[in-house]
């Protein structure tokens, strides 16, 4: 496979780009070697500026639920890129927009669009904040929340205590309003509530954890986290942004059956255009700037192309079958890697929900942070090079969900399989 276009590329981007990149997961540290430059994409294919071509998982980490290039996608964009792509004033796809979501998602009665899922955890944070009165936030270990100060922060020297900077540039002080808690750990989170509980304004949680590969939560977890808010008056923050209308049409609170008070939301919902958005109970979404008076604004919030794109995306999600069909295709992925890493003698444990996908290469169940990190990164990352050069491209690092769109079909999801057990073959003859 030559990448010759690939590296050049990457080469010079090097030197005016930090990393050569624009979000850090793409510039390969993990796996090592030159980062794939896409070209275009087609269904559930990209090809890259070297002309090879590969089936795609990674489906730009979440948004392309439709595959690349759906045509009614297309045409929304073309449609809306004719016609003036920005106002600054409302527009009447916003209201359409948000009824789509409200309609869908359970216990959220308003919504404000916003332009990326970080944008929305930080302003849904502010939020938490102003309607309680509270400045702790409570999030897991291992969940993603974008790159907000309040979420760049690890676990303090104790288990109970506040927490640290995860970089550079976060404020210590800023680290030491967020606790973190242990994912799938509800007698950790209740002993974190007893000591911290009065202080706290909300807990965010991704309510399927798709940002250390997949973990799902355990029965009770999350209707466990709403009632530990309910007894100590804190707020409960889903972070649907990668799992919102995946899961299911109306996300993982649909899924799981649990509503929070507050959400997250970002990738589908912009059909690969750049936006996020959060929303939730009326009386707490009231208070938003100017219904209220916690403020939050944005130039390019509700941008028509990306509200064009989401709504057709939306849209074209309600068609008869269509989460059960990312449910069988998602089935059909895992039952032909487990077969074919069972023929190679590699430990399996696949983490699915849905389309969702991660096969870790361990001898135990995966359910936190810790187990996860105990798979095995070398074998995977043989096994990650094998696959690309096998026409299979996936996330540059064992923590990451595979994603499927509604364009991978059996034949799609086959040839994947198929280079899998060759790629098996090939990482561990290595
Ligand atoms: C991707 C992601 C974010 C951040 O969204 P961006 O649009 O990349 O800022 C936040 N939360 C979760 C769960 C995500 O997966």
């Amino acid at each position: 496979m030559r990448l010759d276009e690939s590296r050049r590329i990457f080469a010079a981007a090097q030197e005016i780009i930090p990393g050569g990149v624009n979000s850090p997961v793409r510039a390969y540290r993990s796996v090592g070697g030159t980062p794939v430059h896409m070209a275009r994409g087609e269904g559930a294919h990209v090809f890259d500026v070297d002309g090879n071509r590969y089936v795609d998982l990674v489906m730009s980490y979440g948004p392309l639920i439709l595959g690349h290039c759906d045509p009614r996608v297309v045409k929304a964009i073309q449609a809306v890129a004719a016609t003036g792509t920005c106002f600054g004033t409302p527009s009447r796809g916003e209201l359409e927009i948000a009824s789509e979501i409200v309609e869908r998602v359970p216990g959220c009665g308003m919504v404000r669009l916003v332009t990326s899922g970080t944008e929305a955890t930080m302003s849904v944070l502010r939020l938490a904040r102003a309607c309680t009165g509270r400045e702790v936030v409570v999030k897991f270990d291992g969940c993603y929340h974008g790159h907000g100060d309040s979420f760049l922060v690890k676990a303090g020297s104790g288990a109970l205590t506040n927490g640290a900077p995860d970089s550079p540039g976060v404020p210590a002080k800023v680290a030491g309003l967020t606790l973190v808690a242990r994912y799938n750990d509800l007698a950790h989170v209740a002993e974190l509530m007893e000591l911290h509980g009065a202080s706290v304004a909300c807990m965010i949680v991704e309510p399927i954890v798709g940002n250390i590969g997949l973990v799902k939560p355990k029965a009770g977890f999350l209707a466990g986290l709403a009632e530990l808010c309910r007894r100590h008056g804190a707020l409960l923050v889903f972070d649907d942004v990668m799992t919102g209308f995946r899961v299911a049409r109306g996300g993982a609170a649909e899924l799981h059956g649990v509503a929070p008070d507050l959400y997250a939301f970002g990738k589908v919902i912009g059909g690969g255009l750049p936006v996020g958005a959060y929303g939730g109970r009326k009386d707490l979404m009231s208070r938003v700037s100017p219904a209220g008076d916690v403020y939050q604004a944005g130039t390019l919030s509700g941008n028509p192309l990306s509200v064009a794109a989401g709504l057709a995306t939306l849209r074209a999600c309600d068609e008869p079958l269509f989460h059960a069909r990312l449910e069988a295709m998602g089935a059909r992925l895992q039952a032909g890697l487990e077969g074919a890493a069972a023929r190679h003698g590699v430990p399996l444990h696949v983490g699915r929900e849905g389309s969702m996908i991660c096969p870790y290469i361990s001898r135990r169940p995966v359910d936190s942070l810790e187990s996860a990190m105990a798979s095995d990164r070398a074998l995977w990352t043989r096994f990650f090079h094998a696959m690309l050069a096998n026409g299979v491209h996936l996330p540059p690092s064992p923590f990451e969900s595979w994603f499927l769109s509604i364009r991978h079909d059996e034949a799609v999801v086959d040839a994947g399989v198929e280079a899998a057990d060759s790629s098996f073959a090939a990482a561990t003859r290595a």
